[in-house]
């Protein structure tokens, strides 16, 4: 069973493009009834996960649930109607061009602008070639292991780590090893070791997955003393770096960290994304390709889907040329520090003893830890009758094991809601940690 819970929000449950209860109902009898075409499914096709999803749609009708689920952008707050006398210009002005086939890699003036959006996190010397625009970072991930990996073959990824990215691994037959995190993200000995373990018993270890500002669920960022220690291990092992950054520039705390490519670009595939700085509807994202794996990874990604949306670029790069996109960037940091902070203060007034929480410095998530033993998923339902919705930390992990930790996302609900959501979630923890 998987989660898909970067789509379910209040709003959106409905209109997200998931399916209605009815129709999973419908699906599931499919499935679960033999057709004589049962046999032509791929090897791969049986490895990629049913969405449990069903049991928070069930309740998405319910008024006045608060869903900390979704990891959502709030879009609210985007210049709308401005963007939409943009696009209809498009249209008007360049329809020819903008709804027509573009090149494979995308448009080179979004992939230098692209350029300056990463001089913003301290990638300094990207150029247009060495980018590859994608339909979102989600494609790019599986651009990446369709390039580099055969069934058999091992991804490391952080623990916990993004649910999409390990459906993506998943579907393409890769084992997934895990390493644990602290306070202070992936531990460099634990990875270290790892890594030594693994090439030791045979192993082919293709690249170490990682979300280092942060990660999606736990909100915990890789410490700066260690950034450089994670690309030397995996140097050294000669293990590509699969770096995910959708949050890198949301950060509402602390001092900026430059990303792991910034200084090691032979090393690292950069994956950067327009989904949390703008909006994830234009499914626009791209990949920052160390020059002598281009050609393969940019082949890869011609045979997914041609080329990347050419309406959607045109109006990607409208909005980096015309708008205050960094004042937007401004805006949404501090919408989401608010959110967070409500969040942390509503954790701390309502949670009993025995429960922790995480201290995100950006993004859009809290990780909160029960004691050893409980197990999060069955609380999930008690706490939709609470009137609330979490993720169960089960998602996260490649196993789907038994977690008994959870997460909260503060990105798509107003303070009023985060509140109230934490003071329907505590009974519910209270009551599993008594029992
Ligand atoms: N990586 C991470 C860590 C994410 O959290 C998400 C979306 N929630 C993605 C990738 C996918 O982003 P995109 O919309 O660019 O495909």
């Amino acid at each position: 069973m998987r989660l898909y819970p970067e789509h379910v929000t209040n709003e959106t449950l409905d209109t997200a493009g998931l399916l209605p209860a009815e129709a999973i109902d419908a699906l599931e009898r499919a499935a679960t009834s033999a057709h004589r075409h049962d046999g032509l499914f791929s090897e791969r096709a049986a490895n990629i996960r049913q969405s449990a999803v069903r049991d928070v749609f069930d309740v998405s009708m319910r008024p006045g649930l608060v869903s900390l689920a979704g990891g959502s952008p709030y879009l609210q707050s985007l210049p709308l109607e401005r963007l939409a006398e943009t696009a209809a210009a498009i249209i008007a002005n360049e329809g020819l061009i903008a709804l027509q086939y573009g090149g494979g890699q995308g448009m080179e003036e979004l992939r230098k602008q692209i350029c300056e959006v990463m001089a913003a996190e301290g990638i300094l010397d990207a150029v247009p070639q060495n980018v590859v625009i994608t339909a979102g970072s989600q494609s790019a991930q599986d651009v990446a292991t369709k390039v580099f990996c055969n069934p058999g073959d091992v991804v490391l990824v952080e623990n916990p780590t993004y649910v999409g990215a390990l459906n993506t691994f998943e579907a393409y037959q890769v084992k997934v090893e895990t390493v644990e995190m602290d306070d202070d993200g992936l531990v460099p000995e634990l990875l270290g070791a790892r890594i030594a373990a693994l090439q030791t018993a045979g192993k082919n270890i293709k690249f170490l997955y990682t979300i280092p500002s942060f990660n999606n669920p736990s909100g915990i960022t890789l410490a700066k003393e260690r950034r450089q220690r994670i690309v030397e291990i995996c140097r050294n092992a000669n293990i590509l770096v699969l770096e995910d950054n959708p949050y890198g520039l949301l950060r509402f705390d602390g001092a900026p960290l430059a990303p792991l490519r910034a200084d090691h670009p032979g090393d690292v595939i950069y994956l950067g994304s327009f989904s949390k700085i703008f909006a994830p509807g234009l499914r626009i994202g791209w990949a920052l390709v160390p020059e002598h794996l281009q050609r393969r990874y940019y082949l890869a990604s011609e045979s997914v889907t041609l080329c990347p949306p050419t309406l959607n670029q045109m109006l990607v790069s409208a909005y980096l040329r015309d708008y205050d996109w960094k004042g937007q960037i401004a805006i949404y940091r501090g919408l989401y520090a608010e959110r967070c902070q409500a969040m942390l203060d509503a954790l701390d007034e309502h949670m009993p003893d025995g429960i922790s929480w995480t201290t995100p410095e950006g993004g859009f998530f809290v990780w909160v830890t029960l004691p050893q033993g409980v197990d999060t998923y069955p609380l999930l339902q008690k706490a939709i009758d609470a009137g609330v919705v979490f993720i169960p930390g089960a998602a996260f992990t490649p196993s789907d094991e038994p977690s008994n930790k959870l997460r909260l996302a503060f990105s798509a609900v107003p303070p009023e809601a985060i509140t109230e959501g934490v003071r329907r979630l505590a009974p519910v923890l209270r009551e599993a940690i008594a029992g």
